[in-house]
């Protein structure tokens, strides 16, 4: 069998017919989704990963701010545990991407408060100074191992979009880089919910766990199940966001603490490990979302 490493020539073409943002975001929402092949900086032919699709709402809502102006780069949910292999990850649910209008940049700083996360921004002519290198996002077995937030030089912000048009390569090196971090590992739907709240049509009902809605249903289709909370929640969803609730997995709004308000310590796992001089360790202090 014969491996064809390279982008196939509809996606090759369709990436090179970028000229802005928006036919980036338009271009990544459709590789989230499944309908387009490969996306520059992943292994032509491949999708996104697992984690990505098997996180219930994550691809619905990083598709939907694709399309309203937040492109995304790279995103991960948050967990913490072992592996099948017993390596043990502790991971904050983290987004990141490229912005141009004011008005989005804005609304992302709004939620991220509202859903308590870090939010890093950096733009071409001013770096965030408080995080400069980002803060570890992924730690495997008390390693660090992923970072989120950290300043893109334009020379890999070329390399990110490599295959895409010129004009859209440059519009994302003038672009603000915005990354939304959860304030410490494990499962949350705080990222997913923000990206909902900042972006989905707010009068049109939505599953508080997949993001489905009436136009959009879950595969084999769904209803609405009565919850407690004055929430949206489908039938396909009902059982495990039950189950969520109960061992306390919320949106870090609805579910956990009201917003802004610091949630109290979390005892670190025994196997993290201390932090950098200038990294943040990853059960950060709350109080950093709110620069
Ligand atoms: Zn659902
Ligand atoms: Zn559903």
């Amino acid at each position: 069998m014969r491996w064809h490493l390279t982008m196939n020539r509809a996606d090759r073409k369709a990436w090179r017919g970028a000229t802005d943002l928006a036919g980036l975001g338009e271009l990544t929402a459709q590789w989230l989704e499944g309908t387009r092949r490969s996306r520059p900086g992943y292994v032509p032919g491949y999708g996104p990963d697992p984690e990505t699709t098997d996180t219930p709402g994550l691809v619905r809502a990083l598709a939907l701010a694709n399309r309203a102006g937040f492109v995304t780069e790279a995103s991960q949910p948050g967990t913490d545990g072992p592996d099948s292999r017993q390596d043990w990850w502790a991971q904050r649910a983290s987004v990141s991407g490229f912005v141009a209008d004011p008005q989005v940049l804005t609304r992302l700083s709004m939620v991220a408060e509202q859903y308590g996360l870090l939010c890093i921004t950096h733009h071409p002519d001013s770096a965030d100074p408080a995080h400069p290198h980002g803060v570890v996002a992924t730690v495997v077995n008390g390693q660090e191992h992923t970072w989120f937030g950290a300043w893109m030089e334009p020379e890999t912000v070329r390399l990110v979009w490599k295959g895409t048009g010129p004009l859209a390569v440059a519009a994302a090196g003038r672009a603000w880089q915005v990354s939304l971090i959860a304030p410490r590992s494990g499962p949350t739907r705080a990222v997913t919910g923000a990206l909902f709240e900042a972006f989905a049509d707010p009068a049109q009902a939505r599953c508080v766990r997949c993001g489905c809605t009436e136009d959009d249903a879950c595969q084999g289709g769904c209803w609405w199940v009565p919850g407690a909370a004055m929430e949206d929640v489908c039938s396909a969803c009902a059982p495990d966001h039950f189950e969520e609730m109960a061992a306390g997995i919320g949106d870090g709004v609805a579910v956990g603490y009201p917003a802004g308000r610091d949630p109290g310590p979390i005892p670190p796992h025994p196997r993290f490990p201390a932090a950098g001089p200038d990294r943040d360790p990853i059960t950060s202090n709350p109080e950093e979302s709110s620069r």
